[in-house]
């Protein structure tokens, strides 16, 4: 007999995980889902007959591991990447099954027991979730302090640094929920403020920012320490294919095979991820007809005296709600999925094709009660 609880899993549980609550916005079976941030738009034929044959060439294969370095597909990535006019090199490219397990693997080596990390709240909610399953004290930093309201300015940012004194910040640009992007002046400043975080840029939604916001890609030269994240979930309409990337500092990503699990993207995953950067512009080709339905979105919730916030994003968070949950419900009961963020009167919802705009603003439009 031991001392433990054995009847109680929840006894056996790391301290720190017991009460916790699994991620996870619902998967619910309705006519129009926004409510993950993904593409509405199917895979284009041609691609998925590509992605088919890639499969079916390395099936064979599938008694070996696969490439450890994932040497092709960092060169692909390198590709993309370079093509908006900032040169990246393989060496300064990693890639993970999801931008979030890249997240995981930053924190996991820059990170972990007896260090902390600072975020801007609100901001993705994954940020703190992943820093602190591996141990990393979250430091919940503000947003709005002298600016908008869900604003970062570079006073505020550089002030909490510099209080914190992190070994990681992260910044996310377009932001999620809130869809705006940051200006480069914020993450020069606050890569300057401090000698020793780490400071990663999550850019997910980066393809849909509106002219004018530049990628921190362009920040990379001369700043060891600064990380950017992609994903192949948003723009390129494959979160299925479970592909996020990072490009920093040769030597930082280095470092991150050290906590990788060995051949961590398998064959398959490889090989259709490939397959897909091939085919990078038709995949991307939706990305202007979603960012028309997203400007739709902000223009239909104001016009019915909501209060949408300027987006560079795939998605739309708008206040003024009376209830937020109860326009939630109402939502869902005409077959209309968005997603309650946890911030009071909003509600953030994913721009689609345009019947489900119409769909979505028609909800709206019967049941929108804006503040008095
Ligand atoms: N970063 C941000 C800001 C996100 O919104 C998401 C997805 N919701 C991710 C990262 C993770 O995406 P994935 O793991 O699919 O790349």
């Amino acid at each position: 007999m031991t001392d433990i609880d054995s009847s109680s899993i929840e006894g056996l549980l790391r301290e720190d995980l017991r009460g916790g609550t699994p991620y996870g916005a619902p998967q619910f079976d309705v006519p129009v889902r926004l409510n993950t941030n993904e593409s509405s738009y199917p895979v284009p034929p041609t691609v998925v007959a590509e992605i088919t044959a890639a499969v079916g060439e390395v099936a064979a294969g599938l008694n070996r591991y696969p490439d450890r370095e994932f040497s092709d597909l960092r060169t692909a990535l390198a590709a993309y990447l370079s093509s908006s006019g900032t040169s990246v090199d393989p060496a300064q490219v990693w890639a993970g099954n999801g931008s979030n397990e890249v997240l995981q693997h930053v924190v996991l080596a820059f990170g972990g027991p007896g260090r902390t990390a600072l975020g801007f709240t609100p901001a993705y909610s994954m940020h703190p979730i992943i820093s602190s399953t591996v141990g990393t004290t979250w430091v919940d930093g503000l947003r709005g302090q002298g600016g908008a309201p869900f604003d970062l300015t570079v006073e505020s940012a550089v002030a909490q640094v510099r209080a914190h004194d992190p070994h990681l910040v992260f910044l996310c640009s377009p932001n999620n929920p809130t869809g705006t992007a940051l200006g480069l002046d914020v993450v020069e400043a606050v890569y300057a403020a401090a000698e020793r975080p780490v400071v990663v840029v999550d850019e997910a939604y980066e393809e849909f920012a509106r002219p004018g916001t530049p990628s921190a890609l362009t920040l990379l030269e001369g700043r060891p320490r600064l990380v950017v994240t992609r994903t192949m979930s948003k723009a390129f309409a494959f979160a299925g294919g479970r592909l996020g990337y990072l490009a920093a500092d040769p030597a930082l990503v280095d470092a991150l095979r050290l906590v990788r699990l060995p051949y961590h993207l398998s064959a398959p995953t490889q090989a259709i991820a490939l397959a897909a950067l091939r085919h990078a512009p038709e995949l991307l080709g939706s990305v202007e007809a979603i960012k028309e339905q997203r400007d739709r979105m902000v223009t239909g919730l104001a016009d019915l005296g909501l209060a949408p916030v300027p987006s560079d994003a795939n998605f739309v968070l708008f206040g003024g709600l009376a209830d937020a949950a109860a326009t939630w419900r109402a939502l869902l009961d005409r077959g209309v999925l968005v997603r309650d963020v946890g911030i009071p009167h909003y509600l953030r919802v994913t721009a689609g094709t345009p019947d489900e705009t119409g769909a979505f603003l028609a909800a709206m439009a019967q049941i929108a009660r804006p503040e008095q």
